[in-house]
Protein backbone atom coordinates (compact mmCIF):
# COMPACT_ATOMS: atom_id res chain seq x y z
CA UNK A 1 0.00 0.00 0.00
CA UNK A 2 1.36 3.40 -0.84
CA UNK A 3 1.26 5.49 2.13
CA UNK A 4 0.46 9.25 1.65
CA UNK A 5 2.59 10.99 3.70
CA UNK A 6 1.82 15.03 1.95
CA UNK A 7 -1.51 14.48 1.75
CA UNK A 8 -2.75 16.92 4.50
CA UNK A 9 0.25 19.15 3.84
CA UNK A 10 -0.30 19.42 -0.07
CA UNK A 11 -3.76 20.36 0.29
CA UNK A 12 -3.32 22.97 3.14
CA UNK A 13 -0.73 24.33 1.21
CA UNK A 14 -3.03 24.68 -1.92
CA UNK A 15 -5.85 26.05 -0.33
CA UNK A 16 -3.13 29.16 1.71
CA UNK A 17 -2.35 29.81 -1.70
CA UNK A 18 -5.75 29.68 -3.41
CA UNK A 19 -6.56 32.28 -0.61
CA UNK A 20 -3.77 34.76 -1.17
CA UNK A 21 -4.16 34.52 -4.97
CA UNK A 22 -7.59 35.52 -4.54
CA UNK A 23 -7.29 38.43 -2.03
CA UNK A 24 -4.00 39.69 -4.59
CA UNK A 25 -6.91 39.59 -7.19
CA UNK A 26 -8.86 41.25 -5.43
CA UNK A 27 -7.21 43.92 -4.04
CA UNK A 28 -5.39 45.08 -7.25
CA UNK A 29 -6.14 48.46 -6.13
CA UNK A 30 -3.81 48.46 -3.01
CA UNK A 31 -1.05 46.91 -4.58
CA UNK A 32 -1.26 48.70 -7.81
CA UNK A 33 0.81 51.74 -7.28
CA UNK A 34 3.67 49.54 -4.85
CA UNK A 35 4.46 48.06 -7.73
CA UNK A 36 7.60 50.30 -8.97
CA UNK A 37 8.93 49.03 -5.55
CA UNK A 38 7.76 45.73 -5.80
CA UNK A 39 10.28 45.35 -8.91
CA UNK A 40 13.26 46.61 -7.02
CA UNK A 41 12.70 44.50 -3.69
CA UNK A 42 11.89 41.27 -5.43
CA UNK A 43 15.68 41.09 -6.43
CA UNK A 44 16.99 41.25 -2.44
CA UNK A 45 14.33 39.12 -1.72
CA UNK A 46 15.17 36.71 -4.17
CA UNK A 47 18.55 36.50 -3.05
CA UNK A 48 17.82 36.58 1.07
CA UNK A 49 15.09 33.71 0.18
CA UNK A 50 18.53 31.89 -1.10
CA UNK A 51 20.97 32.24 1.06
CA UNK A 52 18.32 31.07 4.16
CA UNK A 53 17.52 28.20 1.40
CA UNK A 54 20.83 27.22 1.56
CA UNK A 55 21.72 27.89 5.41
CA UNK A 56 19.21 25.45 6.05
CA UNK A 57 20.60 23.15 3.58
CA UNK A 58 17.68 23.12 1.24
CA UNK A 59 19.57 23.93 -2.21
CA UNK A 60 16.92 23.07 -4.13
CA UNK A 61 15.04 26.31 -3.43
CA UNK A 62 18.25 28.25 -3.61
CA UNK A 63 18.42 26.93 -6.86
CA UNK A 64 14.32 27.79 -8.04
CA UNK A 65 15.36 31.50 -6.54
CA UNK A 66 18.54 31.77 -9.02
CA UNK A 67 15.72 30.48 -12.08
CA UNK A 68 13.34 33.37 -10.90
CA UNK A 69 15.75 36.21 -10.87
CA UNK A 70 16.93 35.24 -14.18
CA UNK A 71 13.45 35.13 -15.47
CA UNK A 72 12.94 38.33 -14.00
CA UNK A 73 15.67 40.26 -15.39
CA UNK A 74 15.02 38.57 -18.29
CA UNK A 75 11.55 40.06 -19.01
CA UNK A 76 12.49 43.59 -17.63
CA UNK A 77 15.64 43.85 -18.81
CA UNK A 78 16.75 43.96 -22.83
CA UNK A 79 18.86 41.17 -22.46
CA UNK A 80 20.55 39.40 -25.34
CA UNK A 81 17.93 36.59 -25.37
CA UNK A 82 15.31 38.59 -23.87
CA UNK A 83 13.89 38.96 -27.33
CA UNK A 84 14.00 35.34 -28.03
CA UNK A 85 11.82 34.36 -24.94
CA UNK A 86 9.21 36.96 -25.73
CA UNK A 87 9.06 35.12 -29.01
CA UNK A 88 8.92 31.53 -27.40
CA UNK A 89 6.41 31.09 -25.00
CA UNK A 90 5.96 27.73 -25.11
CA UNK A 91 9.20 26.96 -25.02
CA UNK A 92 9.31 29.48 -21.88
CA UNK A 93 6.40 27.37 -20.00
CA UNK A 94 7.37 23.79 -20.90
CA UNK A 95 11.34 24.77 -19.89
CA UNK A 96 10.14 26.38 -16.51
CA UNK A 97 7.75 22.90 -15.87
CA UNK A 98 10.60 21.18 -16.70
CA UNK A 99 12.90 22.48 -14.78
CA UNK A 100 10.31 22.11 -11.47
CA UNK A 101 10.35 18.90 -12.20
CA UNK A 102 13.75 18.57 -12.30
CA UNK A 103 14.17 19.85 -9.09
CA UNK A 104 11.39 17.58 -7.67
CA UNK A 105 13.46 14.50 -8.64
CA UNK A 106 16.89 15.59 -7.65
CA UNK A 107 18.90 15.68 -3.88
CA UNK A 108 19.30 18.58 -1.75
CA UNK A 109 22.64 18.53 -2.26
CA UNK A 110 25.19 21.80 -1.41
CA UNK A 111 25.67 24.02 -4.30
CA UNK A 112 28.53 23.95 -5.22
CA UNK A 113 29.64 20.04 -5.10
CA UNK A 114 31.00 17.62 -7.25
CA UNK A 115 27.66 17.27 -8.92
CA UNK A 116 27.74 20.71 -9.88
CA UNK A 117 28.54 20.10 -13.00
CA UNK A 118 26.11 17.18 -13.60
CA UNK A 119 23.18 19.23 -12.31
CA UNK A 120 24.06 22.34 -14.86
CA UNK A 121 24.50 19.45 -17.26
CA UNK A 122 21.26 18.12 -16.75
CA UNK A 123 19.51 21.83 -16.96
CA UNK A 124 21.03 22.30 -19.89
CA UNK A 125 19.63 19.34 -20.93
CA UNK A 126 15.66 20.53 -19.81
CA UNK A 127 16.21 23.53 -22.05
CA UNK A 128 17.94 21.75 -25.48
CA UNK A 129 15.32 18.74 -24.53
CA UNK A 130 12.44 21.73 -24.31
CA UNK A 131 13.29 22.91 -27.86
CA UNK A 132 13.92 19.74 -29.50
CA UNK A 133 10.59 18.11 -28.26
CA UNK A 134 8.45 22.10 -29.71
CA UNK A 135 10.28 21.26 -33.14
CA UNK A 136 9.47 17.15 -33.32
CA UNK A 137 5.88 18.18 -32.28
CA UNK A 138 4.71 20.55 -34.65
CA UNK A 139 5.37 17.98 -37.32
CA UNK A 140 4.06 15.11 -35.30
CA UNK A 141 0.64 14.69 -37.45
CA UNK A 142 2.99 12.99 -40.26
CA UNK A 143 3.62 10.17 -37.30
CA UNK A 144 0.04 10.17 -36.14
CA UNK A 145 -2.21 7.65 -36.91
CA UNK A 146 -5.06 9.42 -39.16
CA UNK A 147 -8.38 8.62 -36.81
CA UNK A 148 -10.85 10.76 -35.00
CA UNK A 149 -9.30 10.39 -31.88
CA UNK A 150 -5.18 11.21 -32.83
CA UNK A 151 -6.68 14.45 -34.97
CA UNK A 152 -8.39 15.76 -32.07
CA UNK A 153 -5.46 15.08 -29.30
CA UNK A 154 -3.35 16.44 -31.69
CA UNK A 155 -3.37 20.22 -30.63
CA UNK A 156 -2.50 19.04 -27.11
CA UNK A 157 0.25 16.92 -27.54
CA UNK A 158 2.70 19.62 -27.66
CA UNK A 159 2.20 21.76 -24.48
CA UNK A 160 -0.70 20.38 -22.42
CA UNK A 161 -0.16 16.59 -22.12
CA UNK A 162 3.92 17.24 -21.31
CA UNK A 163 2.70 19.85 -18.31
CA UNK A 164 0.06 17.33 -17.17
CA UNK A 165 2.36 14.43 -16.79
CA UNK A 166 4.88 16.84 -15.15
CA UNK A 167 1.96 18.12 -13.02
CA UNK A 168 1.41 14.41 -11.94
CA UNK A 169 4.48 13.61 -11.35
CA UNK A 170 4.91 16.49 -9.02
CA UNK A 171 1.35 15.84 -7.37
CA UNK A 172 2.39 12.84 -6.81
CA UNK A 173 6.10 13.47 -5.33
CA UNK A 174 4.46 16.00 -3.03
CA UNK A 175 0.98 13.46 -1.59
CA UNK A 176 3.75 11.00 -1.04
CA UNK A 177 6.44 13.05 1.09
CA UNK A 178 6.06 14.93 3.82
CA UNK A 179 7.80 17.40 2.79
CA UNK A 180 6.91 21.28 2.20
CA UNK A 181 9.55 21.93 -0.56
CA UNK A 182 7.65 19.51 -2.54
CA UNK A 183 4.89 20.79 -2.19
CA UNK A 184 6.23 24.85 -2.74
CA UNK A 185 7.91 23.15 -6.32
CA UNK A 186 3.67 21.95 -7.34
CA UNK A 187 2.37 25.49 -6.57
CA UNK A 188 5.31 27.00 -8.39
CA UNK A 189 4.29 25.03 -11.53
CA UNK A 190 0.50 25.61 -10.62
CA UNK A 191 1.26 29.23 -10.42
CA UNK A 192 4.03 29.16 -13.80
CA UNK A 193 1.24 27.59 -15.91
CA UNK A 194 -1.64 29.85 -14.85
CA UNK A 195 0.43 33.18 -14.99
CA UNK A 196 1.79 32.16 -18.20
CA UNK A 197 -0.99 31.03 -20.11
CA UNK A 198 -2.88 34.31 -18.39
CA UNK A 199 -5.58 32.77 -16.15
CA UNK A 200 -4.43 35.09 -13.44
CA UNK A 201 -2.73 37.40 -15.24
CA UNK A 202 -0.17 39.16 -12.27
CA UNK A 203 2.90 40.88 -12.89
CA UNK A 204 5.78 38.46 -12.34
CA UNK A 205 7.56 40.11 -9.89
CA UNK A 206 4.25 40.16 -7.92
CA UNK A 207 4.24 36.26 -8.19
CA UNK A 208 7.91 35.98 -7.16
CA UNK A 209 7.51 37.55 -3.84
CA UNK A 210 4.28 35.67 -2.98
CA UNK A 211 6.59 32.34 -4.10
CA UNK A 212 9.53 33.79 -1.90
CA UNK A 213 7.54 33.79 1.04
CA UNK A 214 6.30 30.83 0.60
CA UNK A 215 9.56 29.17 0.21
CA UNK A 216 10.53 30.77 3.39
CA UNK A 217 7.64 28.91 5.00
CA UNK A 218 8.21 25.91 3.71
CA UNK A 219 12.15 25.76 4.56
CA UNK A 220 11.97 26.76 8.16
CA UNK A 221 8.66 24.36 8.63
CA UNK A 222 10.41 21.98 7.18
CA UNK A 223 13.66 22.53 9.15
CA UNK A 224 11.37 22.75 11.97
CA UNK A 225 10.02 19.30 11.32
CA UNK A 226 13.39 17.73 10.72
CA UNK A 227 14.91 18.97 14.16
CA UNK A 228 11.59 17.47 16.22
CA UNK A 229 11.00 14.61 14.65
CA UNK A 230 12.58 10.94 14.16
CA UNK A 231 14.10 10.51 11.04
CA UNK A 232 13.54 6.61 11.35
CA UNK A 233 10.14 6.51 13.00
CA UNK A 234 8.53 9.90 12.24
CA UNK A 235 7.76 10.07 15.70
CA UNK A 236 8.18 13.33 17.65
CA UNK A 237 12.01 13.42 19.28
CA UNK A 238 12.95 13.68 23.40
CA UNK A 239 13.78 17.30 22.07
CA UNK A 240 10.52 17.67 21.28
CA UNK A 241 9.32 15.73 24.53
CA UNK A 242 10.87 18.34 26.86
CA UNK A 243 9.19 21.36 24.77
CA UNK A 244 5.31 19.61 25.74
CA UNK A 245 7.15 18.92 29.68
CA UNK A 246 6.73 22.93 29.40
CA UNK A 247 3.46 23.03 29.03
CA UNK A 248 1.81 20.35 30.85
CA UNK A 249 -0.34 20.95 33.68
CA UNK A 250 -0.21 19.35 37.64
CA UNK A 251 -1.89 16.21 36.49
CA UNK A 252 -0.28 13.74 34.53
CA UNK A 253 1.12 10.41 33.96
CA UNK A 254 4.21 9.30 31.76
CA UNK A 255 5.34 6.00 30.88
CA UNK A 256 8.35 4.54 29.72
CA UNK A 257 8.42 1.65 27.04
CA UNK A 258 11.54 -0.18 26.38
CA UNK A 259 11.64 -2.91 23.53
CA UNK A 260 12.65 -6.73 25.10
CA UNK A 261 15.88 -8.68 24.41
CA UNK A 262 16.26 -6.05 21.00
CA UNK A 263 20.03 -6.46 21.60
CA UNK A 264 19.64 -10.15 20.92
CA UNK A 265 16.73 -9.38 18.23
CA UNK A 266 19.13 -7.31 16.49
CA UNK A 267 22.56 -10.36 17.02
CA UNK A 268 19.41 -12.36 15.25
CA UNK A 269 18.20 -10.69 12.39
CA UNK A 270 20.79 -7.63 11.86
CA UNK A 271 20.53 -4.16 12.32
CA UNK A 272 18.33 -3.56 9.08
CA UNK A 273 15.63 -5.50 10.41
CA UNK A 274 15.95 -4.24 13.94
CA UNK A 275 14.98 -0.47 12.25
CA UNK A 276 11.89 -1.96 9.84
CA UNK A 277 10.92 -3.30 13.85
CA UNK A 278 11.28 -0.07 15.62
CA UNK A 279 9.32 1.48 12.58
CA UNK A 280 6.37 -0.92 13.14
CA UNK A 281 6.48 -0.84 16.78
CA UNK A 282 6.27 2.94 16.56
CA UNK A 283 2.98 2.98 13.84
CA UNK A 284 1.55 0.28 15.94
CA UNK A 285 2.40 2.44 19.14
CA UNK A 286 0.33 5.37 17.47
CA UNK A 287 -2.63 3.76 17.65
CA UNK A 288 -2.77 4.21 21.84
CA UNK A 289 -5.63 5.87 22.95
CA UNK A 290 -6.55 7.67 26.24
CA UNK A 291 -5.11 10.88 24.61
CA UNK A 292 -1.53 9.66 25.22
CA UNK A 293 1.27 11.04 23.22
CA UNK A 294 4.24 9.24 21.65
CA UNK A 295 7.58 10.18 21.57
CA UNK A 296 11.14 8.37 20.79
CA UNK A 297 13.15 9.00 24.04
CA UNK A 298 15.94 7.38 22.09
CA UNK A 299 17.27 3.86 20.90
CA UNK A 300 14.67 1.50 21.20
CA UNK A 301 13.12 3.12 24.01
CA UNK A 302 9.65 5.07 23.83
CA UNK A 303 7.63 7.58 26.25
CA UNK A 304 4.42 8.01 26.31
CA UNK A 305 2.64 10.85 28.49
CA UNK A 306 -1.12 11.06 28.94
CA UNK A 307 -1.91 15.00 29.88
CA UNK A 308 -4.65 15.06 32.97
CA UNK A 309 -4.40 11.49 33.58
CA UNK A 310 -4.02 9.72 36.55
CA UNK A 311 -1.94 6.21 36.55
CA UNK A 312 -5.42 4.15 36.86
CA UNK A 313 -6.69 6.28 34.00
CA UNK A 314 -3.55 5.07 31.86
CA UNK A 315 -2.97 1.75 32.75
CA UNK A 316 -5.78 -0.42 30.92
CA UNK A 317 -4.65 2.03 27.45
CA UNK A 318 -0.87 0.83 27.88
CA UNK A 319 -2.01 -3.11 28.51
CA UNK A 320 -3.82 -2.86 25.73
CA UNK A 321 -0.57 -1.35 23.74
CA UNK A 322 1.60 -3.95 25.20
CA UNK A 323 -0.64 -6.26 24.01
CA UNK A 324 -1.22 -5.32 21.08
CA UNK A 325 2.22 -5.54 20.52
CA UNK A 326 3.06 -8.53 21.72
CA UNK A 327 0.39 -10.46 19.56
CA UNK A 328 1.45 -8.42 16.35
CA UNK A 329 3.09 -10.55 13.44
CA UNK A 330 5.24 -8.79 12.12
CA UNK A 331 5.92 -8.94 8.10
CA UNK A 332 9.36 -7.98 7.77
CA UNK A 333 11.41 -8.08 3.98
CA UNK A 334 14.69 -9.61 4.54
CA UNK A 335 17.95 -7.84 3.40
CA UNK A 336 18.87 -8.46 -0.36
CA UNK A 337 20.11 -12.48 -0.26
CA UNK A 338 22.74 -13.17 -2.67
CA UNK A 339 23.29 -16.79 -2.57
CA UNK A 340 21.58 -18.91 -4.58
CA UNK A 341 19.31 -20.79 -2.58
CA UNK A 342 18.01 -17.76 -1.09
CA UNK A 343 17.43 -16.94 -4.91
CA UNK A 344 15.75 -20.37 -5.88
CA UNK A 345 12.99 -19.94 -2.66
CA UNK A 346 12.95 -15.91 -3.12
CA UNK A 347 8.54 -15.72 -2.28
CA UNK A 348 9.51 -17.44 1.21
CA UNK A 349 12.72 -15.73 1.46
CA UNK A 350 11.56 -12.20 0.86
CA UNK A 351 8.95 -11.72 3.60
CA UNK A 352 9.37 -13.12 7.32
CA UNK A 353 7.16 -12.79 10.37
CA UNK A 354 8.70 -11.70 13.61
CA UNK A 355 7.20 -10.60 17.49
CA UNK A 356 8.58 -8.36 19.95
CA UNK A 357 7.56 -7.75 23.46
CA UNK A 358 7.74 -4.80 25.66
CA UNK A 359 7.88 -3.90 29.21
CA UNK A 360 6.28 -0.50 30.39
CA UNK A 361 7.10 1.44 33.58
CA UNK A 362 4.38 3.92 34.46
CA UNK A 363 4.39 6.46 36.68
CA UNK A 364 1.85 9.32 37.83
CA UNK A 365 3.70 12.94 38.64
CA UNK A 366 2.70 13.53 42.35
CA UNK A 367 2.31 16.88 43.71
CA UNK A 368 5.95 18.98 43.42
CA UNK A 369 7.65 16.62 41.18
CA UNK A 370 9.02 17.91 37.87
CA UNK A 371 8.85 16.43 34.56
CA UNK A 372 12.19 14.61 35.11
CA UNK A 373 11.58 13.38 38.28
CA UNK A 374 8.01 11.64 36.88
CA UNK A 375 10.09 10.62 34.23
CA UNK A 376 13.04 9.00 36.01
CA UNK A 377 10.03 7.42 38.23
CA UNK A 378 8.59 5.35 35.32
CA UNK A 379 12.05 4.41 34.47
CA UNK A 380 12.22 2.87 37.73
CA UNK A 381 8.94 1.23 37.20
CA UNK A 382 10.45 0.26 34.12
CA UNK A 383 12.92 -1.48 35.58
CA UNK A 384 10.97 -3.06 38.13
CA UNK A 385 8.93 -4.77 34.90
CA UNK A 386 11.65 -6.17 33.05
CA UNK A 387 12.68 -7.80 36.63
CA UNK A 388 9.35 -9.23 36.91
CA UNK A 389 9.86 -11.27 33.98
CA UNK A 390 9.31 -8.63 30.80
CA UNK A 391 6.37 -7.76 28.48
CA UNK A 392 4.16 -6.48 31.33
CA UNK A 393 3.18 -3.09 32.48
CA UNK A 394 4.35 -2.18 36.34
CA UNK A 395 3.77 0.92 38.23
P1 LIG B 1 16.10 -5.57 27.73
O1 LIG B 1 15.02 -6.57 27.55
O2 LIG B 1 16.70 -5.62 29.08
O3 LIG B 1 15.67 -4.19 27.37
O4 LIG B 1 17.25 -5.98 26.72
P2 LIG B 1 17.76 -5.18 25.48
O5 LIG B 1 18.69 -6.05 24.73
O6 LIG B 1 16.63 -4.65 24.70
O7 LIG B 1 18.45 -3.94 26.16
P3 LIG B 1 19.72 -3.09 25.88
O8 LIG B 1 19.47 -1.70 26.37
O9 LIG B 1 20.91 -3.79 26.44
O10 LIG B 1 19.89 -3.05 24.31
C1 LIG B 1 19.24 -2.15 23.52
C2 LIG B 1 19.60 -2.51 22.11
O11 LIG B 1 18.77 -1.81 21.20
C3 LIG B 1 20.99 -2.10 21.75
C4 LIG B 1 20.92 -1.85 20.28
O12 LIG B 1 21.43 -2.97 19.59
C5 LIG B 1 19.44 -1.73 19.99
N1 LIG B 1 19.11 -0.47 19.36
C6 LIG B 1 19.07 0.75 19.91
N2 LIG B 1 18.76 1.69 18.98
C7 LIG B 1 18.58 1.02 17.81
C8 LIG B 1 18.24 1.43 16.49
O13 LIG B 1 18.02 2.61 16.18
N3 LIG B 1 18.14 0.45 15.53
C9 LIG B 1 18.37 -0.86 15.85
N4 LIG B 1 18.25 -1.75 14.88
N5 LIG B 1 18.71 -1.25 17.07
C10 LIG B 1 18.81 -0.35 18.05
MG1 LIG C 1 16.95 -0.12 26.47
MG1 LIG D 1 15.36 -3.21 25.57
Amino acid sequence: MFKLKGIKSTFLSLIIVLGLFSLLIQFQAQWQDKLIIINYLVYPLLIITAIFATQFNRSRVAILCLFWTLYLLSINYNLLWSKWLTANVEWVVLCGASLLMLLALIKDRAIISVHTITRLIFILLCGVITFLWLKTSQNIDSFLPKTKFWLQLQPYIAVTLPLSLIGLLLVWRSLRNNSLTLTALLITLIVWCLNQLNFIALPWSLIAVAMCSLYLLAVSTDSYYLAYRDDLTSLPTRRALNQLALSLGRKYTVAMLDIDHFKKFNDTYGHDIGDQVLKLVAAKMSEVKGGGKIYRYGGEEFTVVFPRKTVSQSIPELEILRQNIATYDMVIRNPKRTDKTARKNKKSDEYKTVNVAVSIGVAQREPKESFDQALKNADLALYRAKKKGRNNVSQ
